[in-house]
């Protein structure tokens, strides 16, 4: 089926600034609270919420098969699980309702009060009820970076690290939307040159740069999803921050990994921006040397080109650009993660997020945490305010925005922000 929705020529008759993340032609989804505390799934073009909810109970989605109410429902997990078909027909329809030439919501303004909120009226709430959430660490440049300063810097890369994009089960329970505040975690450190751990706030509060995809539900227990199938069971993507509490990791991760100091909060973009809208965007992976197993073979243009750029906003202060990477600088691919995680007959159900791992480039510029960025705080960054900062201080809020662009078209994923409140008081407890 065509996806007319991404017609690049086409304009919508709501008004879209410029530079929006949000034309005619992203249509993401997401999930809304209206002032009249209802809550809806919705999409948005420009700086309007559309509750769609309002506009199928007015017909306008007739002719595509959709049970009453699966948008008066607060998560997408059932459209989601409605299958591809569903969501090109449901973004096609959209497009049409919203197009310049189609005046036919357009002129009814009493259907219009009840479908269109502005944007600022309504809170976002997080789109998905998350079953299952793995986190990868598909980024070379991350995985050398992260090799290189905490074990060898002549073998920074583990042998399996080009053979398998390593990743593990994550929890779910914590993951927050954007504009959520995050806790300073607390927890057991062991101080440099100590004999005992000590217990208290993190010190090295930290975050990384991730995208994230969501699934539909792919596959029956004990099946695998192959890989030239994986994408069609990838609803979309969101900006992730896997907050990440590095003190805490260096004690706790040997040997069975990360715990305590990733489970305190992940915070993800509220709309859900569809594999079919980041279609024009698609670009060639980088070379893997050596050839993948043949499951994991991927061909094609098998990544996106999705800026992603992180600021600091300290308190009462102008924010500061801390770093500009891509998506495109994965050398894993999303099929290939999915593939890997499913090729032992691993379920795979509708909601379940799926990290990137952190994105980092070549360049310096280009890392994706406080812990490569200021290389583990001997190299300080200095803000706008001239305070510096090695890693998060509390008041502190991050600021993460990704989006695509080409000739005609800019798609963006808006905003994903945690603002950092300091640890909760011990001593009263
Ligand atoms: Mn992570």
């Amino acid at each position: 089926m065509k996806i007319t929705a991404n017609n690049p020529n086409r304009k919508s008759w709501l008004d879209v600034e410029k530079d929006s993340d949000f034309p005619i032609q992203n249509i993401p989804f997401g999930v809304f609270l209206t002032k009249d505390d209802i809550t809806t799934i919705g999409t948005r073009i420009g700086n309007y919420a559309i509750d769609l909810a309002a506009l199928q109970q007015l017909g306008y989605f007739e002719g595509i098969p959709l049970t009453y109410d699966i948008f008066m429902q607060d998560s997408l997990n059932d459209f989601i699980a409605d299958g591809r078909t569903t969501w090109r027909l449901v973004r096609n329809r959209i497009a049409d309702i919203f197009d310049k030439e189609n005046s036919k919501l357009k002129k009814n303004k009493a259907e219009r009060e009840v479908v269109i909120f502005n944007i600022d009226d309504i809170e976002m709430l997080l789109p998905v009820v998350i079953g299952d959430y793995t986190d990868f660490y598909s980024s070379k440049d991350h995985a050398t970076n992260v090799g290189t300063m905490f074990r060898d810097p002549e073998n920074a890369l583990l042998p399996n690290w080009v053979h398998i994009p390593v990743g593990y089960h994550g929890r779910s329970s914590s993951i927050v939307v954007s504009g959520t505040k995050i806790r300073r975690p607390v927890g057991q450190t062991m101080p440099q040159g100590a004999t005992q751990p000590v217990f208290g706030p993190c010190k090295l509060l930290d975050f990384e740069v991730e995208m994230g995809f969501i699934t539909t539900d792919a596959n029956k227990l004990g099946k695998a999803v192959p890989i030239e199938e994986a994408r069609n069971h990838i609803f979309g993507m969101v900006l992730l921050n896997d907050w990440s509490a590095r003190d805490i990791q260096k004690w706790e991760y040997v040997p069975l990994g990360p715990f305590l100091a990733k489970n305190f909060a992940s915070t993800i973009s509220a709309w859900i921006v569809t594999l079919d809208a980041l279609e024009p965007f698609k670009v060639a992976g980088p070379e893997q040397d050596p050839q993948p197993l043949p499951y994991l073979q991927d061909f094609g243009l098998t990544s996106y080109d999705i800026v992603i750029q992180t600021s600091i906003k300290p308190k009462k202060e102008d924010e500061t650009i801390i770093s500009n990477t891509n998506f495109k600088n994965l050398y894993w691919s999303i099929s290939q993660q999915l593939a890997h995680q499913t090729v032992n007959g691993c379920n795979v159900r509708s909601g379940d997020l799926y990290g990137s791992g952190t994105i980092s480039g070549k360049e310096k510029t280009s890392y994706g945490s406080m812990l490569e960025l200021t290389w583990k705080g001997t190299e300080p960054i200095k803000m706008s305010d001239g305070s510096e900062r090695k890693f998060i201080h509390d008041g502190d809020t991050v600021i993460m925005r990704g989006y695509c662009k080409n000739e005609q078209v800019r798609i963006g994923f808006g905003e994903c922000i945690g603002k950092v409140k300091k640890a909760r008081k011990l001593d009263a407890e």
